[in-house]
């Protein structure tokens, strides 16, 4: 298993007139070749800013203030991996407006959001703007860019690419944006690919069209991806590693299985128990979305004290939960969680 993906001790604040909101506050989790990471948790609780924090597009007045971000650069490409030098830079390091940064955006690392308007532009076709994304990264001429992009958009089965690849996006339906937004992150063949809520705004049926196409591109493609999401549905369909985000921190992470048929932390507890009927669809095709959980996410600007969690947890030990920060336990290998209860 080869890291290709390292978060050590980030930590990402928005320096607000109300306050310091810690959006992410430590956080630590790798990501191997190959692999699917879901990164679950109520919204509000750091993952979106996670995810622009790697690809160094945190808006301001958020800030990077601590921690690194490790990329192996040359292990993710191609799906033989045989290329024996790799190298690893601090994405934290970099300059967020520089050509090296630049160059691994879109290039090795690209991201999909939920409204695929966010990295579409209004006023071009969307060919023109997956060819200048193949242009900016690739050697290779506009015709050839363009036979690039034709394919690409028959792999995410657009319909009729030929002509669809001269359409404006809001010509297109939300789903065929959605396909037109990941043929263009994928048209470069990033060894990892971060995804939040890519499907959320669609309904259940593109949704899942959408999911299962994910899951053939990852295969085909070789490349890692970062799933971010609330909906354990999702999670269980798509992810190989979970990371269970709550107020900035991980207060879980274990493979799928694990964090399903044994989740220790109290608020995955809680998760898992919001969701009555997890990964089956009802009758209405709906999968479990994530409901409220008992109390609500905490005011970010007054963080409780000791462990973040302990005003809504049901195993909450007074005078111990309210004062200490949890120790961060390895219970098993490759599962880590954030709660006394494990000392
Ligand atoms: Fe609950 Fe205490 Fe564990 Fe926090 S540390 S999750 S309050 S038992
Ligand atoms: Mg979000």
């Amino acid at each position: 298993n080869q890291k290709l993906l390292e978060v050590r001790n980030l930590k990402t604040h928005f320096f607000l007139e109300q306050g310091i909101v810690r959006a992410v506050d430590g956080v630590d989790f790798t990501v191997f070749r190959g692999q699917t990471v879901g990164l679950v948790g109520e919204s509000g609780c750091g993952k979106s800013v996670m995810a622009r924090s790697i690809l160094r597009i945190v808006p301001p007045p958020g800030r990077i203030v601590d921690g690194e971000i490790l990329f192996h650069q040359g292990v993710g490409k191609g799906s033989t991996g045989q290329s024996g030098q790799e190298d690893v830079i601090d994405l934290v390091k970099l300059d967020p407006m520089g050509s090296k940064i630049r160059s691994i955006r879109g290039g090795e690392i690209s991201m999909v959001f939920q409204e695929p308007m966010t990295s579409l532009s209004p006023v071009h076709t969307i060919g023109s703007q997956i060819i200048e994304a193949i242009v900016l990264h690739q050697p290779v001429t506009k015709e050839e860019a363009r036979e690039q992009a034709i394919h690409m958009l028959e792999r995410v089965n657009m319909p009729h690419p030929n002509r669809t690849i001269d359409r404006y996006p809001h010509q297109l339906s939300g789903g065929m944006r959605q396909r037109a937004m990941i043929a263009m992150a994928l048209s470069c063949r990033p060894s990892l690919l971060i995804a939040d809520e890519p499907t959320t705004a669609l309904d259940v049926t593109t949704q899942a069209q959408i999911l299962t196409l994910m899951r053939d591109l990852q295969e085909e493609f070789g490349m890692a991806i970062i799933f971010i999401t609330h909906d354990l549905g999702v999670i269980a369909q798509m992810v190989d590693y979970v990371v269970v985000m709550y107020l900035g921190q991980v207060v879980e992470m274990a493979d799928v299985n694990t964090i399903f048929y044994d989740p220790k932390h109290p608020y995955t507890q809680a998760l898992l128990r919001s969701i009555p009927r997890l990964g089956r669809k009802s009758a209405q095709g709906q999968t479990g979305r994530l409901t409220a959980i008992r109390g609500s996410v905490p005011d970010p600007y007054a963080r409780p004290q000791g462990c973040p969690f302990h005003p809504r947890c049901r195993k909450a030990i007074r005078g111990v939960c309210d004062q200490q920060d949890p120790p961060f336990l390895e219970v098993e290998e490759g599962h880590k969680v954030r709660c006394v209860l494990y000392q």
